[in-house]
Order: C-alpha cells, then structure tokens, then sequence
C-alpha cells in the first residue's frame, strides 16, 4: 500500500532479497552436487535491465541473452564479455558481429547456416569463437504448447535423430574460426516434473561422449538449460530446485562412471524461477461491472500492454485486494485490463476480497516475463520498476512519460 501511495500505479515491484535467496540456492547446489564443477546461468529474458543484471552477476551466475539488445544491456550492467552467453534462432549477422568484438565466451549456435556465418565473420575479425551447439534433444516436456522447445517439431536447435547435431560437431571442428567447447539444450519452461530434465541430461551426456570419441572434439560443457517451475497459484506443486538438480547430478555421475569419463562442466539456465516469485504488479481497481450470470468484470489500470502472460498462453496467477488481504477472497472476478482488446485480461473467475473502486489490486508472482514482454499497445505507458531490500525502495525502472514515446517518431 505504501509504495502504490508513493510511486503509483501500475507498478512492478520486485525484492532483492529473493533474487539472491534464489541465486544462492542455485549456487549451493552446485557446490553440493557438482563440487563447483560448473554454475547457473540467468537467463536473462525473464527480466531484463541493468540493476537485475548486476544483482545476479554479483551472485556468481554468468548471463545469458538472446538478442543484441539484451546483450547490450548486460554489458553495460558491467557483466564482462566472457561471462555471456549468447543465444537465439535466428541471430542476425549485426548481432554475431556484436557479440564478437564484445569478446562473448559462448556463442550458443542454433543452425548450419550460423555456423558458416559466425566462421566467416570470426574470420574477418581475426578472433575464434567459442561456440556451443544448440540441440533438440526430442524430449516432449509437459507444458504448455508455446513454451515447450525440446520436441523436434520446434524452431529451436540442431536435430538429434536426424544426425543433424552430429553433423554440425564434425563441421565446426573443421573450421577455422570456431572452437567447440559445449552443447547445449533447454526442453521448455514453467517444467513442474524432475523426470525430463533427467532424460535430458542423460541423451546430452550421450551426444557429448559420442562427439568427444567419434569426432575427436574435447569439449567442456553440457548445458541442460533452464523451464524450472514456480508457484503462480496454489495448484502449483512445489519441488525444491534442489531435488531436480540432486536427480539429474546422481544420473550423470552415475552414466559418467559407467563410461569411464570425467563428469563435463555442468550449466543449467533458470529465468523464470530466479526471478518469478520476486515480483508482483501493483494496480488501482477502476470500475466494476456485474453481469449477472456471466461474470464480475473489476477494471484496472493497467493490462497485457504490461503484463501479456493471459492474453498468450492463459497463465495462472493469484491476485489479491492489498488493503483488504485479510478478508476472505469470496469474490469471484475476472480481471481486466484497460486495452482495446476483449481478451485483455490478467485473470478469470479469481477469487478475489470485495472489491471497490479505488482499491489497490496485488498480482503475484510476476516477476519473469511481465516486464520483458511488455509493450505500448494503444500507447500506454510501460510503469516504473522498484526494488525492496531491508525495508527500503529504490526504482530501478523508470516509468515511461508520453514524452518517450514520442521519442522516435518522426
Ligand atoms: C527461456 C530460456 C531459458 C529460461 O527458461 P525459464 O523457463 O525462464 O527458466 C533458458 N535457456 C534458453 C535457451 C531459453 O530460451
């Protein structure tokens, strides 16, 4: 209530504390599973800016980023070159060129047709790159459609049945201007199950030793990717992040010593669970409209121009009324928001406290992937960003004024 009063609204608010109670719990495991052979990974997407950037960097985890505009961001929180990894399906020739003179220690290459590229261009700027592969490992994660990445129906990756993968291990050991050092994989997000992170690890660990022996490449890593699960409502099974990483850490250490090899560098890639829970978006309740037999339409001030998760992929979330969160939530409401769109919405048949106009409305677990998605549909203004830490809170995002989004217009 106090920080709606003395920022406004809509606001995200996000803890501090809980990004690094999380990034420390990543770290910790392992140190617990993996003796420190290997680190987390944030992916970056989830929430990035600067100040999220420097936190998880000053907590050991290396960042991850998909595109020139997120690398840029976390070069100028002061994450160095070598600590990025970059990402993405269809990374253009300017973003690959950026990513080389920023001296990026592991560009993640998606396809054939990058790998030529980057060696070309590696070429010209007389630097090796350090690549990994990105594979599709056909594991089918049970998640929502949109963010399932694994199966080979996906525009993510390098086929693994095909010989695909493999194909691509060979070719850039034959270049010049690239050196393999890791494979990576990511099956999906919002992932609730230990078992498909333990089926992925195991294929990966397969491809990693058949490409070490039959392709003669040393190579340093397996990346098992990120799509570890958060709670957005109760219904949410909670397993601790130490589980998955103690089950998928017995597998490959037993797989290791079955084949007489050194466990690889392990890396796991977490955004939504490094920041998801962190945050939640504050917002005025507007008008009420009952109608009955249908539904409580409670309006608010802001909507999918901030955080587009509904309208996409029908996402789960717990909202509550701030100033009444005490009462019982025997309400039933769909929320809406304030676009020119009817499934803008944040949430439907919620339960809810009473609601009244001028109430402040609390959804949590907002975190990852709000601010990150966020755009000026019917020029709406993206809101401010505040940090907590200790009882004290500072914005870390400004929020947009009518001036900046005029600002490129011409
Ligand atoms: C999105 C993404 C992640 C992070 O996924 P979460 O579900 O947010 O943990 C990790 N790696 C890659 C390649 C991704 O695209």
């Amino acid at each position: 209530m106090e920080l709606a009063q003395q920022y406004g609204t809509p606001l995200y608010v996000m803890s501090e504390d809980e990004i690094r109670r999380v990034c420390r719990s990543y770290a910790g495991s392992f140190q617990e599973f993996y003796g420190g052979h290997g680190r987390p990974i944030y992916a970056s997407k989830a929430f990035c800016c600067k100040e999220i950037c420097r936190i998880v960097a000053s907590e050991g985890l290396d960042i991850e980023v998909v595109s020139g505009g997120e690398l840029y961001t976390a070069l100028e929180a002061g994450v160095p070159g070598e600590n990025i990894h970059f990402q993405g399906n269809n990374k253009t020739l300017q973003e690959l060129q950026f990513a080389l003179d920023s001296n990026v220690g592991d560009i993640v290459v998606d396809n054939l047709s990058e790998l030529h590229a980057l060696d070309r261009l590696a070429g010209t700027s007389n630097k090796t790159a350090k690549i990994s592969l990105r594979i599709k490992p056909g594991i089918d994660a049970h998640t929502h459609e949109f963010i399932r990445t694994g199966q080979i129906d996906s525009k993510f990756g390098l086929d693994l049945a095909s010989g695909e993968a493999f194909a691509a291990a060979k070719e850039s050991r034959d270049l010049q201007n690239v050196k393999l050092i890791g494979l990576h994989c990511h099956i999906g997000s919002q992932i609730m199950e230990k078992e498909p992170f333990i089926h992925a690890a195991e294929v990966m660990l397969e491809l990693y030793c058949q490409v070490t022996e039959e392709v003669g490449q040393e190579l340093e890593h397996i990346n098992l990717g990120g799509g570890f699960g958060i709670h957005y409502t109760e219904k949410d099974d909670f397993i601790p992040y130490n589980a998955y990483m103690e089950a998928v850490s017995q597998k490959l250490h037993a797989l290791c010593k079955e084949k007489g090899i050194r466990l690889p560098k392990i890396f796991i890639e977490p955004g939504r669970s490094v920041v998801g829970e962190a945050g939640i978006t504050l917002y005025t309740v507007g008008n009420i409209k009952k109608i009955p037999q249908v539904r409580n339409y409670v309006s608010i001030d802001g909507g999918m121009f901030e955080n587009p998760r509904y309208a996409l992929y029908q996402s789960d979330y717990t909202c509550l009324i701030a100033n009444k969160a005490n009462q019982p939530a025997n309400y039933v409401a769909t929320i809406a928001g304030k676009c020119c769109e009817s499934g803008d919405l944040i949430q439907e048949h919620t339960n809810i406290q009473s609601p009244e106009e001028g109430d402040i409305l609390a959804v949590l677990s907002t975190g990852a992937y709000n601010y990150s998605m966020a755009s000026n549909y019917n020029r709406n203004l993206r809101p401010a960003c505040v940090m907590v830490h200790k009882g004290e809170s500072r914005v870390i995002i400004k929020g947009e004024t009518y001036q900046d989004l005029l600002r490129n217009d011409v």
